[in-house]
This record gives C-alpha cells, structure tokens and sequence, in this order.
C-alpha cells in the first residue's frame, strides 16, 4: 500500500479554538465523520475552515482531517482539541486525539477510510495503545457519529478490522512497514539472517557487534551459496538435522 502523505497546517496559536492544555495520554483515539458530503469538502478544505472565524467562534478544532488522498494535521499531538462534546473537563476532549473522515462526495470513500485506518494505526503504535483505545465520537456525546461507519452494516467493525490488519504489517513490534529500513529488515528476518531479540523485538537503533556482523556475514556468504547454515563443530549426522545453527542464531539475537 502506498502511504498517505500527512500535511502540517497548524491553527494558529493564539486562535480561540487552539487550546493550548496539555493533551493527557493520549489516552484514546476519537474517530469522527465531517458529515459534510459536498464537493471539495476534503481535508485541505477543513483545514481552511479550522483557520476561519467560525470554527473559532464555537470553539471547534481537532487534530487530523482524512481523505482519499492525503492527511492533514492541524494540531500538535500534545495539545487538546474541542472535538469530542463531552464539555471542558470530558475525557474525550482532554485525553483523546480527535481524527473526522472526510465524506465529500467527489472523494473516494473507501480510500479516505483506508487512509484513516492506517492513520490510526500509526498512532496506536507511536502511543503504545491498543485497539480498544480507538473509540467512537458516539462514546462521548452520544452523537450519531461517526455516522457513516455506524451507520452501515459492521461499518464500525469492518474499520476497526482495517485497523488491525495495518497493525498486522509490522516487521517486528518496534518496526512498522512504513520504517525507512523496512524493506532491509524484511530481508535479514525472511532470509533468517537476523532475528529479533528474545523479547521479539528488533531494536533496529542497536549497533552489530564485530562478533555478530561476523556471524551475519558468513550467514550472509552461504546465503548466497543456498547453503544451510550449519555449524562446522555439528557432527555430519547432525548436519542434516539442524539446517540452521540454532547457536549462531541465539547468540545474534541476545
Ligand atoms: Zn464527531
């Protein structure tokens, strides 16, 4: 999949809706639909109207607008946004990063959909927060929204469902698919040149040791020579067995 592009257009500070509190958590993750289906009403355009007069007046603010092609943000992560109607103190507005889904009717739904799910995703990775931290507008205000996910059969599920298969994608816990090196660490791990550590995690930021750049490069040599890679010291009936150095692939991964 071909990850959408997420656009920096702050609110001014110093507007009404901008509330300067520090966000607590983030504790959820708020999904809203604009329930605005007109013609050019896509994520720049909200970004045009968070920055006008009206939505400073109400106040009103979140912090991503999502269509079909691209993710805007328009406040800092850390900041609280007036999104979730359940007041000044609500936890939806005070611990919750709010995310509308566009519904402009020259916009592809389904993608802008797509493209939120794996916002989300993105997010509950960054955060360490799981699934059931992602939360309908609805859980806070009682208001029919995100209407057009609730409002169609498993619409709700079918999303949540999109957002797990995003999280399914992860290399390893601590690389997503959308890492610089992913393709590089695909490799090492689908090739067993690498492993994770026995948490399961790769730390991609550890440096290689001399020893296990070593081990790597041999592996690497009878990788390329479609050799098992065995363990000289192994006696020959074992060689057979034992495809892999389990030594050598434990003590890479420690
Ligand atoms: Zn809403």
């Amino acid at each position: 999949m071909v990850f959408p592009q997420i656009i920096e257009d702050f609110i001014p500070s110093g507007r009404p809706n901008r509330s300067s509190l520090k966000l607590s958590g983030p504790k959820w993750i708020t999904v809203h639909d604009t329930a605005n289906t007109r013609a050019g009403a896509d994520a720049l355009a909200h970004a045009r109207y968070l920055k006008g007069d009206e939505a400073a007046k109400l106040p009103v603010s979140w912090h991503f607008t999502v269509d079909d092609k691209q993710i805007v943000q328009h406040l800092p992560l850390n900041e609280v946004g007036w999104h979730a109607g359940d007041g000044l103190n609500g936890p939806g507005n005070r611990s919750s990063i709010g995310i509308e889904i566009c519904e402009n009717q020259d916009g592809n739904r389904q993608k802008a959909e797509a493209n939120a799910a794996w916002l989300v995703a993105d997010l509950l990775q960054k955060f360490g927060l799981d699934i059931n931290q992602v939360v309908q507008h609805n859980r806070w205000s009682g208001k029919n929204c995100p209407r057009v996910l609730r409002g169609r059969l498993n619409g709700w599920d079918q999303f949540l469902t999109a957002v797990k298969q995003n999280l399914g994608e992860n290399i390893f816990p601590d690389v997503p698919a959308n890492h610089w090196a992913a393709e590089g660490i695909r490799f090492v791990k689908d090739n067993r040149l690498m492993a994770g550590k026995s948490d399961g995690k790769f730390y991609p930021d550890e440096p290689l040791t001399r020893a296990q750049t070593a081990v790597v490069l041999r592996r690497f040599y009878l990788f390329l020579l479609k050799k098992p890679y065995t363990n000289k010291s192994l006696k020959k009936k074992d060689k057979k067995k034992r495809r892999i150095d389990p030594n050598a692939y434990h003590n890479l991964s420690e």
